[in-house]
């Protein structure tokens, strides 16, 4: 058997060995049909309604059992369309207007919505697209009676190809899949966030090079590089388990040091927080002996919402955070909301760029009376811990000394009402490039910085962080965006204040030496990678580390750079 090397997007980090299975989607033969009989063919729909409503809830069941209330929240949807009279009512209707089966209805309806979903600008509206052509799928199995691909084809061991898969099919895994493999997807798609999740590798974006798989090869996968590799030879396949049993022999390790704090191998401090998106996440962070939290994403109290979370609501939420960590310090970013994120509510104007549009800091600042909610909330709640406040998406001082001046306002008015309020912190995300090229005038303002990358490096490269034709043009550590990095770092260091980093980048364990070499004092990321993160801590030597730095800020491109420190001995 000929070896085959294929190269797509690393989407869920891990190294894994295991047999190719196709996860193949049954597609029903639709034929029109005109029909005599038009509520016999709305009972059988609705019959088959019925069923994918349950068949629904039950997956949603299970995967909130296996993956936590946010991942089973996107079953919600589904369920909704089973509802919604646009979708059913509209399937309905043409049964009785032009006489024809429920199964063809049901075809062209679907098609109809999800394209004209598809159509919008909005990103919200295009996943909603993605899920009602996964419902309508499941709705014309059940009209045909035809039984769709059998989930107990995969084993223990198992990696699953397909061209895509959808949450309904990631939701059917059995437990120890070894990795998965599609054609279609990037980085942000439902399924890498459910890999990650999973802690399973992921490779996506094959495009037609997936069919050179076939059922029962054997596949090494590095979700890490985004390289799989089909049919190796013996002593590949060798070297791979080997590299496999080595990787789990430091996960455990890692894991049992992961209680103390992380110095340098020549003693300098360097703090790993975790990332959270909600109060479900804390456990995790807490379980991996996060440090504190360095980004507390507010966005989940405004999105999970269908009104402006009130100032009791939010209040509430931040104080079960402080409480949790008690004197460990708190980042929590205020609102960030426009670019790809969506409030149905706040009613935002269609934007034709909104990644460079009317989003986070500027909205805020633009509504003070939402702003102000929040501050508020944010101020009343700092008494219960060590709060650091975090101001998304700067790119100007005024923007600070407008944020500062609000939140003066909000402490006055609250110790008028008599309302006791605490010391915090305030800081920003340097997250343009602009804010990074001016970190020195803007570390003047604040008390800390911290470098968002996923963000950084889409202003920087150019390329958007949720499109799959520019993934290979998205990489945190092209020199570009390092020398930005550096810069930060050094115009933190000069004002004596903190720099860390809470993007994505912080929580690769390869550009561990790396990070602390351009300055970085402070890491946050998802809690899952902070015992390797501490572990690698470890091992740096200062000096030595800023000399690679220093080598790396020198190279051409971000794949000299992944090169170079895949062959450093720290890595
Ligand atoms: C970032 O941009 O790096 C960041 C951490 O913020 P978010 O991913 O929420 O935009
Ligand atoms: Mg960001």
């Amino acid at each position: 058997m000929t070896t085959k090397h294929i190269k797509g997007v690393g989407a869920a980090p891990g190294l894994s060995i295991g047999h190719a299975v196709w996860w193949r989607k049954v597609s029903p033969h639709v034929e029109e049909q005109s029909v005599t009989d038009t509520d016999e063919e709305i009972k059988r729909l609705a019959a088959s309604v019925a069923e994918a409503k349950e068949q629904i809830t039950q997956l949603r069941e299970t995967t909130r059992k296996r993956m936590g209330e946010e991942e089973a929240g996107i079953f919600d949807a589904h369920l909704a369309f089973l509802e919604d009279p646009a979708y059913i009512g509209e399937m309905e209707n043409r049964i009785r207007d032009v006489k024809k089966n429920a199964t063809f209805i049901c075809q062209q309806v679907t098609e109809e919505l999800s394209q004209m979903m598809a159509s919008l600008e909005d990103e919200y509206m295009k996943a909603r697209a993605d899920d009602i052509r996964d419902v309508g799928e499941r709705l014309l199995l059940l009209l045909t009676g035809v039984k769709p691909f059998d989930p107990s084809l995969l084993q223990p061991g198992s990696i699953v190809v397909a061209k895509e898969l959808v949450p309904s099919d990631t939701a059917q895994f059995p437990k120890g899949i070894a990795g998965m493999v599609t054609a279609r997807g990037s980085k942000t798609a439902h399924a890498a966030i459910m890999a990650r999740t999973l802690g399973i590798p992921a490779v996506l974006g094959l495009s037609d090079s997936i069919e050179e798989i076939r059922n029962g090869d054997t596949v090494i996968m590095n979700g890490h590089e985004g390289t799989i590799t089909v049919n190796p030879s013996p002593e590949a396949e060798e070297k791979a388990r080997l590299a496999i049993q080595q990787q789990q022999a430091l996960r455990e390790e890692a894991l049992g040091k992961a209680d103390q704090d992380a110095f340098t191998a020549n003693g300098d401090r360097i703090q790993v927080f975790a990332n959270i998106g909600s109060l479900k996440d804390v456990q995790t962070a807490l379980d991996h002996k996060a440090e504190g939290v360095g980004l507390f994403r507010t966005e989940f109290l405004y999105l999970e919402n269908d009104h402006w979370p009130t100032e009791e609501e939010q209040y509430e939420t931040y104080k079960k955070v402080l409480d949790s960590f008690g004197d460990k310090p708190v980042v929590i970013r205020t609102l960030d909301i426009g670019g790809d994120k969506d409030l149905p509510y706040a009613d935002l104007p269609e934007e034709e760029n909104p990644f460079l549009g009317h989003r986070a800091i500027r909205f805020c600042l633009a509504n003070p009376d939402i702003f102000k909610v929040q501050l508020r909330a944010l101020l009343r709640a700092s008494i219960h811990g060590n709060l650091w406040i975090m101001l998304p998406m700067v790119e100007n001082v005024a923007e600070i000394r407008k944020a500062k001046d609000l939140l003066t306002q909000c402490r006055q008015e609250l110790s008028s009402e008599g309302v006791t309020t605490g010391e915090v912190q305030i800081g920003i995300m340097v997250e343009i490039p602009a804010a990074a090229l001016i970190a020195d005038r803007l570390a003047k303002e604040v008390d800390f910085m911290s470098i968002g990358t996923n963000d950084l490096t889409q202003y920087t490269l150019a390329a958007d962080r949720g499109n799959e034709h520019v993934a290979h043009l998205y990489d945190p550590v092209h020199p570009a965006v390092l020398q930005l990095v550096r810069l930060t770092c050094d115009a933190a260091r000069k004002e004596g204040i903190v720099a860390g980093m809470c993007g994505e980048l912080a929580g690769d364990p390869e550009m561990t030496e790396i990070l602390i070499g351009l300055g970085l004092q402070e890491l946050s990321m998802s809690a899952g990678t902070i015992p390797e993160v501490k572990e690698n801590i470890r091992k740096v030597q200062s000096d030595q580390a800023r000399i690679q730095a220093d080598r790396v800020l020198e190279m051409e491109s971000a794949e000299e750079v992944r090169q170079w420190v895949a062959n450093s001995p720290t890595s």
